[in-house]
């Protein structure tokens, strides 16, 4: 079992709910919530290549943890009527392993490889010359007297999934023909996807009961279902059984949960910042060391939540705590980030809502001190 005070919000799947996951993943595009840009893409892709009966082009699928790139990668295996294979970066350790997966494939098939930016350097060579020309060189033999031997493989789709798009070498990215960015969704849209997944597991949710979880949901379909969860034994436990919103906040309590939904890495980053280096600037590294985590973890699973929440503000000196962020831990903000609130129609740009994650006014931060 897992702690779930630390483990409750995170967008990391846990290892005992893969199941409860399973039964919860959409099978078809048009059951697939929100997302409507990559939605309606990826419609007409694959329709154009049904219609020509060809495999489509690669597909790259970033975004954040829990945000459905596994489930639009067997969605799109499914559109196809394709079959599919999964593996992931980490796992491909030897380029080997890759051939083996490469050739056992039946034409038409997807390959989703999650944690594309992962994989061996060794084995993304492979990889290119199967997305381009489907053939793979395989190296036989040691030393002056290896011979690469090309064995074709059947034409295939890949859809590569990545925390960040970024990572990704140039070469790499440039074989993909759609790349696809999955945003956090929004509290109504978090709504709509709680319905659905109370339908499928005949949980009474009202109104209320979903717009409380869907708010401290960290954008994340993956936490929202999982809250839900949560919040269904605490109803059936402890009160009628029905999850609404006096019982959803109880239940959140006693799991921790605060009113952004934000887990302890997001507490402890914030925490970090504020406490620590008076709320910044301060560089990823120092704040990563700072928390006990690897940089990347804090840049791709930690980041993009606090910036669009408008909690955390990236600005060429480093890392920046909003008046949002201090607020949030119960700390009245330093002057300088209140200036603005205090000038006259200086509302709409404050960075304190789930807005877009706009810098705030990076000059006040960029001044020496
Ligand atoms: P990722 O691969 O990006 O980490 P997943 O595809 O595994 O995320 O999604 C996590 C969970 O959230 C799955 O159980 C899936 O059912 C649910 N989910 C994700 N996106 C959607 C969506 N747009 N509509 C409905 N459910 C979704």
């Amino acid at each position: 079992m897992t702690d779930n005070h630390d483990e409750i919000v995170s967008p990391i799947a846990l290892e005992e709910e893969r199941e409860a996951e399973a039964t919860l993943r959409p099978r078809r595009l048009s059951e697939f919530i929100a997302q409507d840009r990559v939605r309606e893409q990826l419609e007409l892709l694959l329709q154009g290549a049904m219609r020509r009966g060809r495999p489509p082009e690669h597909i790259l699928l970033s975004g954040s943890p829990g945000l459905g790139k596994t489930t639009l990668a067997m969605i799109i295996a499914a559109e196809l009527g394709a079959g599919l294979r999964i593996t992931s970066g980490p796992a491909i350790e030897r380029s080997g392993d890759l051939a083996a997966v490469l050739t056992s494939l039946a034409p038409g098939d997807v390959l989703f490889i999650d944690e594309i930016h992962r994989m061996a350097r060794p084995a993304e060579e492979l990889l290119y010359s199967a997305m381009e020309d489907f053939r793979v060189d395989v190296i036989v033999g040691k030393g002056p007297g290896a011979t690469a031997i090309p064995i074709d493989v059947e034409p295939f789709t890949l859809v590569g999934a990545t925390t960040r798009a970024g990572l990704l070498t140039g070469p790499m990215r440039d074989r993909f023909g759609f790349v696809g960015h999955l945003e956090f969704y929004e509290p109504h849209e978090l709504d709509i996807l709680l319905h659905r997944s109370a339908r499928i597991l005949g949980i009474k949710l009202t109104d209320d009961g979903a717009a409380e979880i869907a708010g401290r949901s960290r954008g994340t379909p993956r936490i929202a279902n999982r809250l839900l969860r949560r919040v269904r034994d605490y109803a059936e436990v402890r009160a009628d059984g029905v999850v609404n919103a006096v019982n959803a906040r109880a239940a959140l309590q006693v799991y921790d949960v605060d009113e952004l939904g934000l887990d302890r890495l997001d507490k402890a980053v914030l925490n970090a910042l504020v406490r620590s280096f008076g709320g910044g600037p301060v560089g990823l590294s120092t704040l990563a060391v700072a928390v006990g985590e690897q940089p990347d973890t804090v840049e791709e699973v930690c980041e993009p939540f606090l910036v669009r929440a408008g909690l955390l503000a990236r600005t060429p000196r480093g890392r920046v705590a909003t008046a949002a962020a201090w607020r949030h831990l119960g700390l009245t903000p330093p002057d300088r980030l209140t200036f603005l609130d205090r000038l006259p129609r200086a509302g709409s740009g404050r960075a304190d809502s789930m807005g877009d994650g706009a810098t705030p006014i990076p000059d006040l931060f960029n001044q020496d001190p």
